[in-house]
């Protein structure tokens, strides 16, 4: 399966800083092993999507709604993100399960609302410090899949990015024995052909370790993913 390396700009930069990373990217994104996916914040895709047009970096957004419009104010649905250029989204992450109360149920929502609108879920399950403490990582992940991924998910090329919670920009990352239990877990939850992601800390210094991990198909990366250098080890990393 090609590795695929993910950025998760989060709530980052600048109209012009968006476009300037994605150029960054763009100009070391030819001859990599890997596929790289940038994902600017709402308001910035559609110029990051006509800039990186034709270009082997592909463009995603951080959520949608599941509706496919409405009245919902302030939120975003999946055809509008596709209408600007988006193939890929990504759902459930631990920001928005914590700081947006959502659910397994919404996110399996979204996910078929992504699906329908044609643009690939990228969703994020993981385990608090709390859970992993109390030896419960591999349940809560399963129990996440279970419940976030929705009908057809498989068939539509969906991805699923392991991020432990308490490794998301700490610093901090699982070790590698028990990141490959997790994905070994996932594995066998999500069947062969769906792409298994790991995020929470990936750094240039341990992306190859980590990308080598069985099950491993690609890292999902936050704070690296920001300093187009960084994203481009980690991409080179993968082989
Ligand atoms: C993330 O938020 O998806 C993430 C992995 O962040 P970081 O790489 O900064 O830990």
């Amino acid at each position: 399966m090609r590795p695929l390396i993910a950025g998760n700009w989060k709530m980052h930069g600048s109209l012009r800083a968006s476009v300037a990373l994605a150029e960054s990217v763009r100009a070391g994104a030819d001859d990599l092993a890997a596929e790289l996916l940038v994902c600017p914040p709402f308001p910035y895709i559609q110029a990051v999507a006509m800039s990186l047009l034709g270009q082997p970096v592909a463009v995603g957004a951080q959520d949608c709604h599941p509706a496919v419009q409405g009245a919902h104010t302030g939120d975003v649905a999946a055809p509008m993100l596709r209408d600007c250029g988006a193939t890929h989204v990504i759902l459930g992450h631990s920001e928005r399960r914590a700081g947006h109360g959502e659910t397994d149920v919404v996110v399996k929502a979204k996910g078929a609302a992504a699906i329908a609108a044609g643009l690939t879920p990228v969703i994020c399950v993981g385990e608090t410090l709390a859970q992993r403490e109390a030896g419960q990582a591999e349940a809560v992940v399963r129990a996440q899949v279970a419940g976030s991924l929705p009908d057809g998910f498989a068939e539509a090329g969906g991805i699923v990015a392991y991020e432990p919670v308490w490794a998301i920009g700490t610093g901090k990352t699982p070790t590698e024995a028990d990141i490959a239990a997790i994905h070994a877990a996932l594995r066998q939850a999500v069947g062969p052909d769906t792409r298994l992601l790991y995020g929470g800390s990936v750094k240039p210094a341990n992306a190859a370790a980590i990308l080598a991990l069985p099950h491993v198909d690609g890292a999902l990366v936050g704070g690296a993913s920001l300093i187009a250098e960084d994203f481009l080890a980690i991409a080179r990393a993968a082989g």
